[in-house]
């Protein structure tokens, strides 16, 4: 027999679990499926600053185990598992865990947020994980007195700048404009501080190692044209997110960039019954905040549409 779930939830962010407190709540008996990465990228940052109702901030780490204790609480089954497949092709809709379980889903919420990108250039790839990374909170421990750089100039590169100036001896930022991304908030903690190095129009050209890792990178200025070599040991990514869509295009609609296209003022996607929110269809705000919103419309939209099928069931459409 095949296991059929009323409300699938595929990720653990702050959208996932916010969909999953309001379905729960909804006697919807939601089961979450965590992924790779339990909490979403709030567990690779540390201290979160803007998340409404903590006065003093939180780790990322400790609001995402709050989230999940609240959707537990509530009744959530929250599972440890990757959605491989789907067949959305019609209802209920088929969905392979781990490429060998296989679940029937009344309806479905896409919560599966974004993962970092790279530079992709061939020696970045050949140092991943022995210099080059995409989270500081996780390896900047590594890199304890040593010097990094930090690539991008959005409000991540400024967060994991400042963050690793705490414990490295100095950390360059490679900045491909004159100007930064990120906030003003964000830019503060960097520009002027003592141990932090701006390298304004700036492209990496080559990560340079040897056996024991990273030991420099090779830049370009593209304002001058002039290459240099600056020694390093970390060198770290922080040059946005792509949108976890990939397992569903061949049914959901994307856009150009991968993000799932919602119907304006919804979660609804192209497909009846399959609702998305969170990181993986907002390429503009891309908040914690904007992510859990949008987590508690797909719940909403879920429940209505399960009320409207069943109601339509008890009248004998189809
Ligand atoms: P995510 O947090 O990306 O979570 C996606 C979830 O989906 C993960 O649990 C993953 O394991 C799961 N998943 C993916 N694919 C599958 C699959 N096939 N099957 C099952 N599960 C799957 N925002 C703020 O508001 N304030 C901040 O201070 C802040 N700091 C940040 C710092 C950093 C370093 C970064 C990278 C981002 C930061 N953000 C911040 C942005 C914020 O983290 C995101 O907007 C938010 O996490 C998006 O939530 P989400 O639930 O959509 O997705
Ligand atoms: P982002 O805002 O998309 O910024 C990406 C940065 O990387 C930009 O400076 C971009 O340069 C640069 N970049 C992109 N591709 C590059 C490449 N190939 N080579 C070199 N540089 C490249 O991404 P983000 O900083 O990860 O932020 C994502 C979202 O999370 C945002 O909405 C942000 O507000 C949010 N966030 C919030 C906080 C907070 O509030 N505390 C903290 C972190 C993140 P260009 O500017 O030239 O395009």
């Amino acid at each position: 027999m095949i296991e059929k779930i009323k409300c699938l939830i595929i990720g653990s962010g702050p959208a996932g679990y916010t969909a999953a407190i309001y379905a729960a709540r909804a006697n919807m008996t939601p089961v979450l499926y965590e992924g790779l990465q339990p909490g979403g990228q709030l567990t690779t940052t540390t201290e979160i600053d803007n998340f409404p109702g903590y006065p003093n901030g939180v780790t990322g780490f400790d609001m995402m185990e709050d989230l999940k204790k609240q959707a537990q609480r509530f009744g959530t089954d929250v599972r440890t598992g990757m959605i491989t497949k789907v067949d959305f092709s019609e209802r209920p809709f088929k969905l392979k865990v781990d490429c060998k379980e296989d679940l029937l889903a009344e309806s479905v919420i896409i919560a599966t947020g974004a993962s970092a990108k790279y530079l992709g250039i061939e020696s970045e790839e050949k140092f991943k994980g022995l210099g080059v990374s995409a989270c500081a909170t996780c390896d900047g421990f590594f890199y304890r007195g040593k010097d990094v750089a930090v690539v991008g100039g959005g409000d991540t590169a400024c967060e994991e700048a400042a963050y690793l100036a705490g414990m490295c001896n100095k950390v360059y930022m490679i900045v491909r404009r004159d100007e930064f991304r990120a906030s003003d908030a964000m830019q503060k903690r960097v520009l002027h501080h003592p141990k932090i190095e701006i390298l304004w129009n700036h492209n990496t050209l080559e990560v340079l190692g040897d056996s024991s890792g990273v030991t420099a990178v090779k830049l370009l200025n593209n304002k001058t044209n002039v290459e240099k070599i600056i020694s390093i040991h970390g060198f770290f990514l922080a040059i946005g997110h792509s949108p976890n869509s990939k397992i569903f295009s061949s049914f959901v609609k994307i856009d150009d960039a991968g993000y799932i296209i919602t119907k304006t003022g919804s979660t609804h996607t192209n497909i009846p019954g399959v609702f998305a929110c969170g990181d993986v269809q907002d390429s503009i705000y891309r908040q914690a905040v904007t992510a859990a919103g949008s987590g508690c419309m797909a719940a909403k939209d879920a429940e209505n549409f399960l009320a409207e099928n069943e109601c339509k069931l008890a009248a004998g459409e189809k």
